[in-house]
Order: C-alpha cells, then structure tokens, then sequence
C-alpha cells in the first residue's frame, strides 16, 4: 500500500453495520491492504472484523490502532469485494451481513485446524428427554440434535451428529453453551473423502442443435469476456453433455469453472459425469460440511488447486480465482433465491454480475425457462440456444383427465381415474415402471369436527394439521409441531365427530396397494427422506427395479433420469394453478412440464396423464402440449398487463413478530416513510397479512412495491430500513425481485 494511506475502514463481523476507522502500525503498511482480515479494539475488546478501504484522513479526530493482521493476504478478492458490493446496494443489506454470507465461518473465527469432536449429553436421559419436548417448538433445531442422543445415549462424533440430526452445527453450538452437552477432542481421523472407483468417459458426439449452441459458447469463451447464453432444452435433450463439453474448453484455456446445482441431493448423476470426464480436482460444497472441512475447501479453491466447484446458491460465493465459466443448472428453479434472510439474493443475478466483473462466460439451462431470462433472450441480453429434440426418444403423449367426470362415474371421491389404473396395470405386466406425483405428503390433509365445523389447526400457526397414519399423529408442515391423533374435538370436546379430508403421498400410497396388492411401490416425500442418504437409496432401489412405482412430492418432477419409467401420473394439477400468486402460472407449468419429461427418456415410448378439475385451465392445455413458446408469449402479456415482472421492479417487505399490533404498526410507519420517499411513480401496495398470516406463534404482515427499474428503489429502501432501526419484537424482511409475493 501507499504509504500516504495510513488509516484503515473496518468492517466488524459483529455488532455495528457502519465501518470504524482504525490508524496502521507502520510494522503493517507493508502488507495492509483491502479484504485483509484485522483484529481491533473496541470498547476496550479485541474483535474481529475485515478491512474494505485504505485512505489518508480519519472520518474522526483520534483512532486507535489496528492491534493485529489475521490474514497475509485478502481474503476477499477485488472482484469477490466489488461483488459483495454490488449485493449490498442491490438488496438492501448492510455490507457485514454481505460479507458474512460470503466467508464461511470457520474462516472469519480462524479455525486453523479441524478438530473431531465427540459429544455427550450432560443431562440424564429422563432430563434430556423433558428438556426435547419443551425445545420442540422454540428451538426444533436443538431438538432435532437431542433427539439424536437419545438414541445414542453414549455419544457421538460432532460431524456424525450434524449429519444424522440432518442440521447445522450453531443448535449443537448453543446446547454446548447452555452446559446441556458437552465435547472432548478425539484424534484426527483421516479425511472422509468419498472416493468412489469412477471410469473415465469420452466426450460423445454431438448433434447438430448442441454443436450450434456449443460453437456460440466456445466463442465467448475463446473470447473472454462477459457474456450469457440461455440453453433451452427440453428433458433429455442433452444439456448436460453441452455443458461437459465447455467445462472441457475451459479448463483447457487454465480457467475454473463453478456449477451450480438447485439441489445437493439431485446431484450424483452430475457428478458422476464431471468425475468420470474430468481428471481434475473437483469439490462438492454442501451444507452439512463442518465448519473445518468448509474452511479446508475454501482455501483449497483459493490456491487454485479446486478446478470445477459444485455446490447450491451460495457456491456462487467459491473463492475461485480465475474464473472463466459459471453454469446454472435447472436455472429456473425458486431454490436458487435466498428468501429468509437478508441479503435476499438470487444467484442468477449474483452470478451475471460475477461473471461480468470477472470477464467470465455464463451457461443458464433448463427444459422450462424462467419468464425474466427468456424476455432477456427476446432482449438479446442473453445468446438464445434450443435443443429441440431428444435423443432418442419422442416427447411423451399426454393426456388430461376430467375428474368431474370421474366422480360422477364412481358417485363420490377417487384418487385413480380408470385411465391411470389402466395404464398402471399395463406398465406393471410389460415390466416397465411408473411414477405418481402428489404435491402433498401425508395421509390425510385436514381434520375436521363434524358438529362444531371447526378445523384443527397448529397452535403455533395458521394452518390446518396433516394426518399422518403410520405416525398416528397430526403435524404441522410449518413448525413440525406435532399431536397425538385425537379422539374428541378440540374445541366442543364431543367424540367421534372427528372427519378427516384431503388426500396425501400416504394415502396415495395405500389406496394403490387396496386396488392391486401385488404392486411394489417406494415412497419419496419430506417424510420418507429425513435422513441423509435416503434420497440416494430410493432413487438407486427404483433404478436398480426393486419397486414397480414411485411416488412422491414435487421431489419426484426433478432432475434424475430413470430409463425404465414410461408412464407419469399427476394426481391433482389443481393445487399447483390455484396458488394466488403471480409466478403460479409459470410455475404451474414447469411442474407439469417436468414432471412430463420423467416419462419415456430412452428407447421407451412415454405416456403422461394429468387429473384436474379444470381441464380448461390454459395453463394445463399449454403444459399438455408442451408448448414453452406459446406458455411464454402467453404468460408475457398476462405480466404485461397486471404489470409485473419483467415489466416493473418488484420488491416485498415483510415484517414479523408475536405482538400483532406492534407488526402491524411497524409495518404501516415504514410504509408510510417510504411513501414520502418515492416519487409517485411508484406503486406501493395496501400492508396486508401475508398468505401464511402466522408461522411459529410470530404474526406477518407485508407489501408490495412496483416501479421502474432503476437503482432508487434499492437506495430508498435502504434508506427507510436506517431512518427506522429494527425494534427487538418486530423482524423487517427487505426482499427484492421476490419469488413469490404469497408466501
Ligand atoms: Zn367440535
Ligand atoms: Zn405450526
């Protein structure tokens, strides 16, 4: 650094948003620089905190002195600093909390060294077992952890536990800190690398459509800089080997490459691609890595030793240096937006401005587009390629069946139409298999009193409790509460009046074997997959022909590739269209479309057939054609005229607390202050509850704003969040660019 530039701006991890002004050592100057990691007094405490500028003059008369240098070089790089940034302007979050998304947390404490710990529980089993109850509903994570101890009453390995508790290490953290487990250090274990034999593969010989679309790849790429190509490919149409084939390019022009994935468990088909291609150095980043093995990853990809990274949203964040490609799989799907918590990113954009900050080629692929990147092909901000065709399949044959006619026919309820039995029935004796799919897990979806009409509902939310029969109790799909199956009412105590409704995966599931007992059939929803590893297994005891059928959730629609399934049934279509939201339609459609696409992806002719209520709904008739091109002109106008994205900037806020006065009134003074601060061209809609009012015993509440897009939205927004600070009881939520604007 220059010597003239004496003084450093730190940001500290914890406590104030705004950067403090410290004095360099002169022992420092030398290596002082911007991202370098500093420990600083303040209030007398040594804390941690990252330097993000160097200047002449202090903002104040006297500073003190930076007391030490964590880190020789910056941790953050310029780009990865202007990125952050950018993130923090954008969505309307303090830098800290920017930075912090972007260093794992071993880093900013300094772990040096993974330890194994062991953990044991402090308290006896009867006081564990009390303890669990009471933590279910405040602090589910920690229940979570000491559930797990109850069945290993002698302990485990610190990573075991967070595996099997299937959570984050902070529950474990805050049990040790509250004396209730405690650990010992064991010896360090060798690296669990999981090294799996891999046979190396040739690049396949492309058709016509994937060699165009690859050639304007390669383009970009020999070019080197910023540009984004949207791969539209319906299923089967050979994405992936497009994909391989530019990371191919890329690692042989000495760049990296970061893939990112909507969903971890979706991924070892994927990986077992890049494995068995690429020779190279590749990391998987999930996040039920520990604290030492993330720290241990991230410096690994810094060196440059990391070639190919993979990983969920956050992987956006890798410290990869030189950067030449970043591929989004599955790009439209709503798990790549962070919607909790602050900064509310989406790592597509993330991504876009990454990539144009670092020269980089950006890859978006998907069989079903979302709306905003295909308006930006029309834009021809982003290289439009199609794949057509598939392989060596046709698109499968689709079929939409009238429930109402069903009914009448059976005089009351059915879950099969005669068409899906049918079918069913056929695909069992050829051999072949079948996949079903209900949005809905459980046994039965509502519980209802016939003489006082109330519907049992979650103490804690606003929400109607599921039935689960192997369980015999009532959850809640919010907050997991849980309740014995009841045998009176609730509310007028009179018994037998109790009438459960509603179908779920569960009942599903039994129905089928009522109708034909010899049927074999795997389950994959929330319920059946708590525990890591138990995706993999189903989906590998369906591949390897263990069961006829499959049924599941939405987890079902995604991703993977099974050659035998030659028939896919959707139960009901009618939850997906009727969602008040305005991305129903598009997500509606890519549900259905994808769900389509499990069927008949090899040599095997594929069938689909749709139950619903309303056959005439157009966003059904476009899914059963399988027709992107007129589901996008369509839905466009539909966004045109109500005026939503990608015609406006959209923004939500929503606030939250257990107070509902205190929520609604904190709601209506930032409203208000933000309406004095925006020009009238912005349309700032009415507070409202939100589409799920209660969740965890906290009330929410929130609106929507829609303008020009522009920068002063995310400024103003800013703005109101500083002139009116959090009060301790009310949550404020700044989401830009929402998901959803029900949720
Ligand atoms: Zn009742
Ligand atoms: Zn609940």
């Amino acid at each position: 650094m220059s010597p003239a530039l004496k003084i450093a701006s730190v940001l500290l991890d914890e406590g104030i948003d705004r950067p403090l002004d410290y004095a360099v050592p002169l022992a420092f100057r030398s290596t002082c620089a911007v991202g370098v990691r500093v420990l600083v007094p303040v209030r007398g405490h040594p804390k941690h905190g990252t330097i993000i500028e160097l200047k002449r003059e202090a903002e104040v008369a006297s500073v003190q002195n930076i007391i030490e240098l964590l880190s020789e070089k910056p941790l953050l790089s310029d780009s990865l600093f202007a990125l952050a940034k950018w993130i923090s302007f954008y969505y309307c979050t303090p830098l800290r909390k920017v930075v912090q998304v972007m260093l794992p947390s071993g880093l900013r404490k300094n772990i040096q060294k993974r330890k194994q710990l062991f953990v044991r529980s402090k308290l006896s089993r009867p006081e564990l077992l009390h303890l669990c109850q009471e933590l279910r509903i405040k602090k589910p994570e920690q229940a979570l952890v000491l559930d797990q101890l109850l069945l290993h009453p002698k302990g485990l390995l610190l990573s075991a536990l967070i595996e099997k508790a299937q959570t984050s290490e902070s529950p474990i953290k805050t049990l040790i800190k509250n004396n209730i487990l405690h650990t010992e250090e064991m010896a360090q274990e060798a690296s669990p690398i999981d090294e799996q034999e891999v046979f190396s593969t040739k690049p396949k010989t492309l058709r016509d459509e994937q060699k165009r679309a690859l050639t304007k790849i390669t383009a970009s790429l020999e070019e080197g800089v910023f540009a984004t190509h949207l791969l539209h490919g319906v299923t089967g149409s050979g994405k992936t080997e497009v994909y391989l084939q530019a990371i191919n390019s890329t690692l042989k022009a000495g760049k990296n490459v970061i893939f990112l994935v909507p969903e971890i468990i979706l991924t070892s088909q994927t990986l077992e691609r890049l494995r068995s291609r690429f020779p190279e150095k590749i990391v998987l980043l999930h996040h039920r890595l520990s604290d030492g093995e993330r720290h241990e990853s991230w410096h690994e990809i810094r060196n440059g030793n990391v070639r190919i990274v993979m990983g969920a949203r956050s992987a956006i964040f890798s410290p990869t240096p030189k950067l030449g490609l970043i591929i989004l799989d599955e790009e439209h799907e709503s798990s790549y937006k962070q919607q909790d918590d602050q900064p509310t990113y989406h790592a597509r954009d993330v991504a876009l401005m990454r990539a144009k900050l670092e020269n980089a080629v950006v890859i978006l692929g998907s069989a079903t587009p979302s709306l905003e990147s295909r308006y930006n092909a029309d834009q021809k901000k982003f290289q439009l390629s199609s794949l057509h065709r598939r392989g060596n399949a046709d698109l499968a044959q689709v079929k939409v069946v009238d429930m109402r006619l069903e009914f009448e026919k059976t005089k009351g309820f059915t879950l099969f139409s005669d068409a899906l039995l049918d079918a069913i029935k056929k695909r069992r004796s050829l051999g072949e298999q079948t996949i079903l799919l209900l949005n809905r897990r459980g046994y039965q979806t509502s519980c209802l009193c016939t003489k006082c009409g109330e519907t049992v509902r979650c103490p804690h939310c606003d929400l109607a409790l599921t039935y689960h029969l192997g369980e015999e109790i009532l959850t809640c799909h919010l907050c997991d509460f849980r309740l014995l199956k009841l045998r009176s009412c609730p509310k007028c105590h009179a018994d037998e009046t109790l009438k459960y409704k509603g179908a779920g995966t569960e009942m599903v599931e039994r129905a089928l074997h009522a109708i034909l007992p010899e049927i074999r059939t795997l389950r994959l929803d929330a319920d059946t997959t708590r525990h890591k590893g138990s995706h993999e297994l189903i989906f590998r005891q369906f591949r390897s022909a263990k069961a006829d059928l499959l049924i599941g959730t939405q987890m079902v629609a995604k991703g993977l590739h099974f050659p035998a399934v030659t028939l896919v049934g959707i139960l009901s279509a009618d939850g997906a269209l009727n969602i008040p939201d305005f991305r129903a339609g598009e997500k509606a459609f890519q549900l259905l479309t994808q769900a389509a696409g499990r069927a008949g992806r090899a040599e095997l002719a594929g069938e689909v057939i749709i139950q619903t209520h309303m056959p005439e709904h157009t966003m059904l008739q476009l899914a059963a054609a399988q027709d992107y091109e007129a589901f996008f002109h369509q839905e466009l106008e539909v966004r045109k005229l109500f005026s939503f994205p990608p015609f406006c900037r959209l923004a939500k806020v929503v606030f939250s607390g257990e107070k509902l006065k205190n929520v609604e009134e904190t709601g209506k003074r930032f409203r208000m202050k933000l309406i004095q601060e925006l020009p009238p061209s912005f349309q700032i809609l009415p507070l409202v509850p939100c589409g799920h009012p209660k969740v965890r015993d906290k009330f929410r509440f929130q609106f929507l704003i829609k303008g020009a897009r522009s920068t002063l939205l995310s400024q103003k927004l800013a703005l109101v969040q500083q002139m009116l600070p959090a009060k301790r009881d009310v949550r404020t939520l700044v989401d830009v660019d929402p998901e959803s604007t029900f949720f």
